[in-house]
């Protein structure tokens, strides 16, 4: 099967040391991008390791389509034990490092320790190099993208950088690449604070580094890039907010910290209202399907790139705020200080809740600004909702310790299923079922005989997060055309996938989380023996472990490399 090439880069941030290790028995297994970074994870960090503990890691890593000029493969992902669930969490974001990152000639780059004072590490194809940088204590994302270009003449699409939340620990602390593109869900910018390592700059020649090499298959990657650019899709228009009347006008788009399921001005900030804000094309990466959304709004100030449709509803809906101005200088908060949306947004919504405050877009922001710096409640906030939500007296409304996204599984049956047995809690990209409901190709009404689907669904995801594929590619980058570039039958695809799950899920049995953590905050139909066919299907054991037998919990042993 087509995979990444070239070393694993392991920094020490306390020793400041850089050693590469040959991982091409792991890379022909894995792949490369999340399903790489999580075998590692799952033989690299300690089952016992503290998430801000200098024994925990943060892994960097692309597979073998962003060395293509393929629309749709602008992207990388990240993986390492979160400060909010406590369990793996791989994260995925766009923007234009993926291929600086294959030029500066690695695969994987893996951060451990713990350095005393704040730095940024510069990744080149002849070496490492660490620099304190005491000056940027405090600096938003973009303050640190101007000094990486002013000091090393780099721009933001060389770096990873954390801005304040990740600094102060915030659980759901982002890390930011082009500023504006999130490593989102699960606090990995908080595991960047913790190691005080502030902003990662790559950069290469393509030449210079052969070993990283891979040939891609031509034909359908130019038949993939043309009809992108062809596409009249209402999402190359207004990026993922163009579902958001849609989804409103099928009762999932939470409002009002969960007290409802529609929202009065879903009109006033979705798609048609982003659009009107858009004022030029944004792109990943090589991608022709250019779906991001730079906005602004001169008469108030504000330029920012989204909102994406979880931060409308995340600071829209949630909040019962109705003006796509408010949510766009939320989006921009959040981006500066460099904090998932989704997580802040409903923490805010939950604090909210809490004060009667709902439509209060003001106070929203000053308490976004209060999270980021750990201030007053702020500090509090700071460590998400499941664990402040006895302190506001609201309900904990979180799977795993991570805030919901938009798609009310209350509704969407089968999405809360998933929300319910991911390994990442309430994320709504770890699988499909929502697309499936929403398009009726799954009745959204119960959770029985959803199972075989769901693990479907977990599988090809967690390819697509390794390969790697954009999650809004998936018109266009088809099963078919998977097996062509990929060289490989769906069945083995899938099965790479089924085994990243398998290994996430043992690190967290590992960990403790078990049948227990898979349940949601709220009542759907039978959900306990849709559970169990789950496990079923997944042929795990009653208690939502994974066997010890399976064979991907084996077989990383002998493929990821010591560090010893
Ligand atoms: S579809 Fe959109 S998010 Fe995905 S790679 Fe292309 S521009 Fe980026």
């Amino acid at each position: 099967m087509l995979h990444a090439k070239g070393p694993l880069l392991t920094v020490d941030v306390g020793e400041r040391t850089a050693t590469e290790a040959e991982i091409d028995d792991l890379l022909a297994e894995t792949v490369g991008g999340r399903a790489t970074a999580t075998a590692l994870a799952h033989e690299r960090i300690p089952f016992d390791a503290e998430p801000f503990g200098p024994e925990n890691r943060a892994y960097l890593s692309t597979g073998p389509l962003q060395q293509s000029q393929m629309s749709f493969t602008g992207r990388m992902n990240m993986t390492g034990l979160s400060p909010l669930t406590e369990g793996l969490v791989s994260t995925n974001a766009g923007g234009y490092l993926s291929r600086n990152f294959v030029e500066a000639g690695i695969s994987v780059f893996e951060v451990i320790g713990e350095s005393d004072e704040l730095l940024a590490i510069h990744v080149t194809d002849s070496g490492v190099e660490f620099e304190e940088v005491p000056e940027l204590e405090g600096a938003t994302v973009p303050e640190t993208s101007d000094y990486m270009a002013a000091h090393h003449d780099l721009g933001p699409e060389h770096c990873i950088a954390i801005g304040p939340a990740g600094e102060n620990l915030v659980r759901f602390a982002s890390v930011m690449t082009f500023d504006s593109r999130a490593f989102g869900r699960g606090g990995l910018g908080a595991v960047l604070g913790s190691k005080n390592v502030k902003c990662v700059t790559f950069e290469g020649d393509a030449d210079a580094a052969p070993e990283v090499d891979v040939e891609i298959p031509n034909p359908p990657e130019m038949d993939i890039h043309r009809e992108a650019a062809t596409s009249d899709d209402r999402m190359r228009r207004q990026g993922t907010t163009g579902g958001t009347e849609f989804i409103n006008d099928n009762f999932s788009l939470p409002t009002r910290y969960f007290e409802g399921y529609e929202f009065e001005d879903a009109d006033q900030i979705g798609g048609n209202a982003v659009e009107e804000k858009k004022y030029k094309k944004g792109a990943c990466s090589a991608c022709a399907y250019a779906c991001k959304l730079p906005t602004r709004d001169e008469e108030r100030g504000v330029e920012t790139e989204g909102p994406e449709f979880e931060t409308v509803y995340a600071f829209g809906s949630m909040h019962g705020v109705g003006d796509i101005v408010d949510v766009m200088q939320a989006n921009e908060l959040c981006d500066n200080y460099g904090m998932d949306t989704i997580s802040a947004g409903v923490t805010v919504a939950a604090y909210l809740a809490s004060e009667d405050e709902f439509g209060n877009a003001e106070l929203a922001q000053e308490i976004t600004e209060k999270i980021a710096r750990r201030e007053g409640v702020g500090d509090t906030l700071a460590e998400g909702v499941a664990r402040c939500h006895d302190d506001l007296g609201v309900e904990n409304l979180t799977v795993k310790g991570m805030e919901f996204a938009a798609h009310d599984g209350r509704v969407l049956h089968g999405q809360g299923l998933s929300y319910a047995v991911a390994n990442r809690g309430a994320d709504h990209m770890y699988a499909g079922m929502l697309s499936l409901e929403y398009a009726g190709e799954l009745d959204p009404e119960g959770t029985l005989g959803k199972a075989d689907v769901l693990v479907d669904q977990e599988n090809h995801n967690a390819f697509r997060d390794t390969g790697i594929v954009c999650a809004f590619g998936g018109d266009y980058v088809t099963e078919e055309r998977l097996e062509t570039l990929f060289d490989a039958d769906y069945e083995d695809i899938l099965e790479v996938g089924k085994r990243t799950i398998e290994r996430e899920r043992h690190f967290n049995n590992q960990r403790g989380l078990d049948r227990a953590d898979d349940v949601l905050p709220y009542e759907i139909p039978d959900l306990e023996d849709a559970v169990a066919e789950y496990y079923d299907a997944r042929g795990w054991n009653d208690d939502g472990t994974v066997p010890e037998t399976t064979d991907a919990v084996a077989s990383s042993e002998t493929a990821v490399p010591s560090d010893d």
